[in-house]
């Protein structure tokens, strides 16, 4: 027997880690001993969490799914009786069903992905077979969290930017699950704390990190927006706003046509007679200039801009810097004011405006890097002003969110926070342009039979232009995307699928393929709704959904419902690429991507979804899969990201590092044959450092942008001033108030496009609160994933589960207390939509108007190869099944800007329950043909399985 140990990536949660994995050969047979956290991988420095170390149980799964299945002539979707087939026929079922689909209407094709790393194929897969109907999860995740952030600064946080915690003095985190971004900001608040850092948590629940901080911040949930505005309104009335940083580096001395007769009311007063360069990103906005006072191209040098006032151009127009009309917005959102929506006291709110403020101010940090700025002038330091911040769900999965997010962005902009040391920092590709130029195809002509897409399935629109939608105002997705109802919906709205699928609305699909997401259960709202849908059928004795394709490494209640089910590998058995065309793992000194090589080979038939994915490419023609005379151009996904090339002699691949024939060129150069062989020899990740001065202030470094144009990091050299105001938004209102000169939305959205697309922020209570009666219902309930636990992936790991095998809602003792709740008794917990019974756990760690518990921990019986009387089935729950999808009116309960599914908005009531047992109940799945029976224990000691 030998041991070896191989580096890859840990897929254990969305991190990637570096890990070594040690593995035992014998007779020709792979066994794992131990996973181990790489010391040499530079984003986790070898340190390995619960779930990493974990990923041996994955492979040992009784879940596994180890053959592909066809539903069982004459079985019911969603009771999960299959026959096993072999991949030649599931290829050519594909192969034969697809061909017709992109022969006559491609769009009745449909792929949507859970949280993948491999957007950037499955992107591409989509836009070749010619359907707009491709998105990831990120619409019922954190699209606002994204959108709200770029649309402001041309970042956002997690894999696009973070906080600078090496520098930091004070770190405010609002709304992160309990480890987001596990390891790599575990080691930086560790780190942080030891050297006397100040961290604020701002959270209903605390627990995870919040639990660590200095200071807990209990407020309601949705209200995170209100708060916000309130510190924005303190940090201008008390001058505590970084006046350089906003005058230089925002839009904020940029001056706002203020009349309402004009037909550019609302929009950047230009200069007509200069040159606006990119018409795309014109640069030709006025300032009011505090030394002539008189207007005068922006940036102009050695003119300061006014950020307060009201003037007059000389043809009379009426102006005011856009700064001037942020401080009118937020000065009524007095701490007292957010105090009565937050429950934040506004002694609390002051304090720590304030706090923020001056360390801001008085903390700066100048470090010696000269740099250019894009106007040309020379910097002879790097300034930092050291508060950071990092947020996420808990603000973004709102439907007020987008404006939440747009506030934060605000703030961190007023304290002059933006890509500087002991702020927010940006990672490669970012920043992007405000907005990014990536756009879908404008209307229904850009879905044509056997054509790839004319343009990409999800952009990032910037006038009612950009919208995908046909001559009516009418949607060209399935999901809705991009059209008036949810016209920023950059990735897309996953959580509409199926449902307007089932509908018919705005049409009906013939084949939806989903890959590694859970809809028929925790990834869904509305769980019991969305099952029946999928086994709903029409008068003609079809099901709605005529063909569902589901691919996953495990049985889950989605598996259950497919009528093909494609055996994924787990990410130890198989090669992949977190790309820089992606989600790479940069980090704020330089672009960095990683791969995956297998260190055992695939269980089964198992066969990764990426050669899925390339063979039906190849079988299919697509332009993109094979060459001049139609033969395929790739052997299989290896030999795809070794030799595709985004345009012919582009030099730019999936993959950066290792790049030009013998490997020496990096970012850009021919394909390198050896480059898997070169990854791999490197601890599976390329790490380019940039110099000192590209490192920061990249939103306006002349160098970094000439760098990024070179590297293909970017497209466009201009500067990426910050939208304290947003033109882009005020576009579409001038569309909604019948004054934009293109598109308009239809009549009954135009109330709604005019209130949500305000180029300021605003508060407002989320949708759903605003149809609930709270009197009736009036906690707010909320979820989050468990340290321990990626979302569903986890509850079939035998070692995580002794962490984890039931959950329950946490109630604080005084509601509890008031609704006669007992500590570990049943209870019943009801919304407006309908209700469940589970056990609740009295606890301080959380606010007292909210109650909350972990998600996908409950399973429906059978399901991920557990014992059909587990405890994840008996007394496990589901909070999806208390939030609806759509709200009273029709519409989905999403946030109107972006589309983000409104996942924390419910309101519930909570009473004691006399009886026990969860509900609802539902019927046990059977083991899927290739899976084993479930064992009532299973360990696994020196790389071997035990069970019984
Ligand atoms: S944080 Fe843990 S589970 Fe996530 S990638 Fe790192 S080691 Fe794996």
């Amino acid at each position: 027997m030998s041991t070896e140990v191989k580096n890859t990536t840990c897929y254990m949660c969305a991190c990637r880690c570096g890990i070594r994995v040690h593995v035992d050969e014998k007779d020709g047979r792979s066994s794992i001993r131990y996973i181990e956290g790489n010391p040499e991988h530079p984003l986790n420095k070898g340190v390995i969490c619960a779930k990493g170390a974990s990923g041996i149980m994955k492979q040992v799964s009784p879940a596994r799914l180890t053959r592909p299945l066809k539903r069982r002539e004459g079985a019911e979707r969603g009771a999960g009786e299959f026959e096993p087939i072999s991949w030649d026929e599931a290829f050519s079922i594909l192969e034969n069903r697809l061909k017709k689909i992109r022969a006559t209407d491609p769009k009745k094709f449909a792929l949507f992905t859970g949280r993948d790393q491999m957007q950037a194929l499955t992107g591409l897969f989509a836009r070749q077979f010619g359907t707009p109907n491709y998105a990831a999860h990120g619409g019922f995740c954190s699209v606002n969290m994204a959108a709200g952030m770029i649309y402001t600064i041309g970042g956002s946080f997690w894999e696009f930017g973070g906080p600078d915690l090496e520098r930091a003095k004070l770190f405010v985190m609002l709304g992160t699950a309990e480890d987001h971004h596990s390891n790599p900001l575990k080691i930086a608040i560790s780190k942080f704390k030891r050297d006397g850092g100040r961290f604020v948590s701002i959270n209903p629940v605390r627990t995870g990190y919040s639990a660590i901080a200095d200071e807990w911040v209990p407020i309601r949930p949705g209200t995170d927006g209100a708060l916000l505005l309130a510190l924005n309104s303190e940090i201008i009335t008390q001058g505590l706003y970084d006046r350089e940083f906003v005058a230089r580096y925002t839009n904020g001395g940029q001056l706002v046509i203020t009349d309402p007769a004009s037909p550019r009311h609302g929009l950047l007063a230009i200069d007509e007679d200069s040159d606006p360069g990119n018409p795309l990103y014109p640069q030709n906005q006025l300032w009011w200039d505090r030394h002539s006072n008189r207007p005068v191209l922006s940036h102009t040098p050695g003119a300061d801009p006014k950020l307060f006032g009201d003037y007059r151009l000389a043809d009379g127009t009426r102006v005011q810097p856009a700064f001037q009309l942020l401080a009118e917005r937020v000065r009524a959102h007095t701490p007292e004011w957010a105090e009565e929506i937050t429950g934040v006291p506004a002694a609390t709110i002051r304090r720590l405006a304030h706090e923020m403020g001056i360390t801001a101010r008085d903390e700066k940090i100048e470090l010696p890097i000269a740099w250019t700025d894009c106007w040309g002038n020379e910097h002879k330091t790097v300034t930092g002003n050291p508060v950071a911040f990092h947020a996420m769900r808990g603000l973004a999965a709102h439907s007020n969110g987008f404006h939440t997010v747009r506030s934060l962005a605000i703030l961190m902009s007023l304290l002059g926070t933006i890509d500087r040391p002991g702020g927010f920092r940006h990672k490669a590709p970012f920043p992007r342009a405000i907005p990014p130029s990536a756009k879908t195809p404008t209307g229904p002509e850009g879905v044509q039979p056997n054509t790839p897409l004319a343009g990409l399935a999800l952009g990032w629109p910037g006038s009612p232009e950009d919208l995908f939608v046909d001559a009516d105002g009418q949607p060209v997705r399935i999901d809705k995307g991009f059209s008036w109802e949810y016209p920023l919906s950059v990735h897309g709205l996953m959580h509409n699928v199926i449902t307007n699928a089932w509908r018919g609305d705005p049409y009906r699909l013939d084949t939806l393929m989903i890959f590694m997401a859970n809809m028929a259960w925790n990834s869904s709202m509305n769980t019991v709704e969305v099952r029946r849908m999928l086994n709903d059928r029409g008068p003609d004795g079809e099901y709605k959904i005529p063909f569902l394709v589901v691919c996953d490494a495990f049985q889950s209640e989605m598996t259950a419902f497919a009528d093909l089910v494609l055996p994924d590998t787990t990410y130890l058995e198989r090669h992949d690429v977190m790309s820089m065309l992606d989600r790479p793992i940069s980090e704020f000194d330089g672009p960095m991507d990683a791969v995956r090589v297998p260190v055992v080979p695939p269980m089964g038939e198992c066969k990764p979804f990426q050669e899925v994915l390339i063979e039906l490419g190849s079988r299919l023609k697509f332009p993109a899969f094979v060459d001049a005379q139609g033969a395929r151009k790739y052997r299989d996904y290896p030999d795809f990201i070794v030799r595709h090339e985004t345009e012919p002699g582009s030099g730019i691949g999936f993959l950066a590092g290792w790049r030009g024939a013998d490997g020496s060129k990096s970012l850009r150069g021919e394909p390198n044959p050896r480059q898997w062989e070169m990854y791999a020899k490197n601890n599976c990740v390329f790490r380019h450092e940039m110099p000192p001065s590209y490192r920061y202030m990249r939103n306006w470094n002349r160098g970094y942008m000439e760098w990024a144009q070179r590297a293909r990091l970017r497209r466009w050299g201009e500067p990426i001033l910050v939208h304290l105001y947003s033109e882009v938004l005020q576009k579409f209102r001038l569309a909604a108030q019948g004054k934009w000169p293109g598109r308009r939305p239809p009549e009954h959205l135009a109330k709604r496009v005019e209130t949500h697309f305000d180029p300021l922020p605003f508060y407002s209570a989320p949708l759903e609160v605003q149809a609930t009666d709270t009197e009736k219902y009036p906690l707010a309930a909320i979820t989050q994933r468990p340290m321990a636990m990626y979302h569903s992936w986890d509850s079939q790991n035998a070692w995580l589960r002794q962490i984890h095998a039931h959950n329950y809602l946490f109630v604080n003792p005084r509601t509890a207390a008031a609704s006669g709740i007992a500590d570990g008794g049943w209870m019943w917990v009801e919304s407006q939509w309908g209700r469940v019974r589970c056990m609740g756990r009295h606890s301080e760690a959380v606010e007292p108007g909210t109650v909350w518990t972990w998600n996908a921990i409950g399973k429906q019986p059978g399901a991920w190869g557990l014992a059909p009387d587990a405890n994840e089935a008996r007394k496990g729950f589901l909070l999806n099944h208390l939030i609806s999808d759509r709200l009273p009116g029709e519409t989905s309960n999403s946030d109107p800007v972006t589309g983000q599914a409104g996942w924390y908005d419910v309101r519930v009531r909570i009473t004691p329950a006399e009886e026990a047992g969860v509900w609802p109940e539902f019927a046990t799945l059977p083991a899927a043909p290739g899976t084993r029976k479930a064992p009532r224990w299973l360990a696994y000691v020196a790389g071997k399985e035990i069970g019984g």
